[in-house]
């Protein structure tokens, strides 16, 4: 049977002509190579900006009420079709249904929070600055923006994005990863069928090539990045440098404190869930338990048995709790960690490198993975592993939990898990983290807030989503006015004042 090419969407539709080149889409959990995407060249790229140009012309002068009315339409299309949508997550990425649903979910809020852009986008009036004079801000759209997002999310990351920036008034080229590239195309078409124009969103698939072209593109006013620390870094830089605002999200190292007075059964379900939800592919993820005084020896026996109890396969089964890596490389690199950790010294409480999925002897699998005594000049504690593989480090009090990690560069998200109130409060204090969870191991805002970490977690000033998404897709325009007023006052080469 010949493979099925992915191609892009532009001005409405999909690319007919063929690509140069192109890249696999694996199913994780067979290993087979499913479907293949086209990869986009600069002229393709141009292309889709040119659409979203010509369509950001109009778009920016679509009423409120109107694109109000497209953003209620897709938001109804999405809840409809969430199975069809989780079904592709999980066929491309591996993750389970019900974890696909979720991630479908927590885009949808962002989806409804975009459908207040009427209240989101208000200016502000203040009448009578100087006899008769009033002065008004009001929010324009940057014009054509760029997303650039990451395999792991391939609904809800780029749903960070594009409502937002549409609803704000401007067009949208997203380039999604390129190894879980149809939830993108299904989201394209199901905004064509809410009555968005053509050009106002579009696909681009590809690699470094297509993203260069975005960075350097003339007519892109903007960049959403969400991905890996180097490569957030790279984006951040190269897109200011031709003139662009960038939001760059980079990766993590999660750390979650447990102090020896938290409820040990929480804690334990908690540290499980979030270190291998989504087999540890989240940037949210817990990878670091930091367990003060004696809580390791109580936590660790109730991690172990509910370890052992985590059902590995294939993510359409049901009753499946976690799916495979990505792809074979990357299972490859994960399951080097547990190797290095091994020899660096760390003591291996749960090894997943033996784990075997019946059935699907090629699929990407690694099972869980606990090590105890990890310490922070090890490679699995420094570096951000994206997998199943979960360190406790020990350490003897409060003091020293938080010195390590307001030392660690990353700064994504960090919980505690205690009962007492006061720690909790110097702990939301004290610690330079972007997202803090109080007795919640992964602490995502909602999307009336907004989501970003600090240091090398994001590159730039704005979080994404919520507030801060409207501040970074558009830009403010202060008018002074007199008016009416039909008597001449004659030249005056003074300042301004107000009188
Ligand atoms: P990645 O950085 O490899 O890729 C992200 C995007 O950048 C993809 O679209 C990819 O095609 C593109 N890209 C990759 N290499 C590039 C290059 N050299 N030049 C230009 N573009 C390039 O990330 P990933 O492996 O897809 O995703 C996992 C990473 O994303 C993890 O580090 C994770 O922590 C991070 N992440 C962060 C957040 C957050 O909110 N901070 C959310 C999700 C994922």
């Amino acid at each position: 049977m010949a493979t099925k090419t992915i191609t892009h969407w532009i001005d409405g539709k999909l690319y007919e002509k063929s690509a140069e080149r192109s890249g696999d889409v694996f199913n994780p959990a067979t290993g087979d190579v499913q479907a293949k995407v086209a990869f986009a060249t600069p002229s393709v790229v141009d292309e889709a900006v040119e659409s979203a140009w010509k369509a950001s012309q109009t778009w920016r002068s679509v009423s409120i009420a109107k694109r109000t009315k497209i953003l209620f339409a897709f938001r109804q299309l999405v809840d409809k079709h969430q199975h069809e949508i989780a079904k592709l997550l999980t066929l491309e990425h591996g993750k389970v249904t019900g974890d696909a649903l979720g991630e479908v979910n927590r885009g949808l809020e962002v989806i409804e929070f975009a459908c207040g852009i009427a209240d989101l986008a208000k200016g502000e009036f203040s009448e009578n600055v100087s006899t008769e004079v009033d002065t008004y801000s009001i929010r324009q759209p940057l014009g054509v923006v760029a997303g650039i997002t990451p395999f792991n999310f391939p609904a809800m990351v780029p749903m960070w994005m594009y409502p937002l920036a549409i609803a704000c008034g401007n067009t949208f080229v997203l380039k999604p990863s390129e190894r879980d590239p149809s939830a993108a195309m299904f989201c394209a078409q199901l905004l064509a069928d809410s009555g968005l124009p053509p050009g106002v969103f579009n696909v681009v698939h590809g690699d470094k090539v297509a993203v260069d072209r975005l960075l350097e593109h003339p007519k892109i006013a903007g960049i959403s990045f969400v991905g890996s620390t180097p490569i957030a870094q790279y984006i951040y830089e190269t897109g200011t440098k031709n003139g662009k605002r960038v939001q760059a999200l980079g990766g993590a190292k999660n750390h979650m404190i447990v102090l020896p007075d938290a409820d040990m059964e929480l804690a334990a379900d908690a540290a499980v869930s979030a270190g291998y939800g989504s087999a540890g592919e989240r940037c949210m993820a817990i990878s670091v338990v930091v367990a003060v005084g004696n809580a390791a020896d109580k936590l660790i026996p109730l991690m172990k048995e509910r370890i052992a109890k985590l059902k590995v396969g294939d993510g359409l089964e049901a009753g499946n709790e976690m799916g495979p890596l990505i792809n074979k490389a990357h299972r490859d690199k994960v399951a080097g960690y547990v190797d290095a950790g091994v020899k660096e010294g760390a003591a291996l409480v749960c090894d997943g490198r033996t784990l075997k999925v019946s059935g699907r002897e090629n699929g990407f699998f690694l099972g869980p993975s606990l090590f105890d005594n990890v310490k922070p000049d090890m490679s699995i504690y420094k570096d951000e592993i994206f997998g199943p593989v979960l360190g406790v480090t020990r350490v003897a009090s409060y003091s020293d939990a938080i010195k390590m990690i307001n030392s660690n560069p990353y700064a994504n998200g960090v919980a505690i898990f205690t009962n007492d109130g006061g720690a909790a409060r110097k702990f939301q204090h004290e610690v330079e983290v972007g997202m803090v969870g109080i007795n919640v191991p992964i602490p995502v805002p909602m999307a009336y807030y907004s989501f970003g970490g600090w240091k090398a977690s994001l590159f730039g000033d704005l979080h994404i989503y919520g507030p801060d998404g409207i501040r970074f897709y558009t830009r403010m325009k202060a008018i002074t006015s007199r008016w009416p007023d039909p008597r001449h006052r004659g030249v005056d080469l003074g300042f301004p004042q107000n009188k």
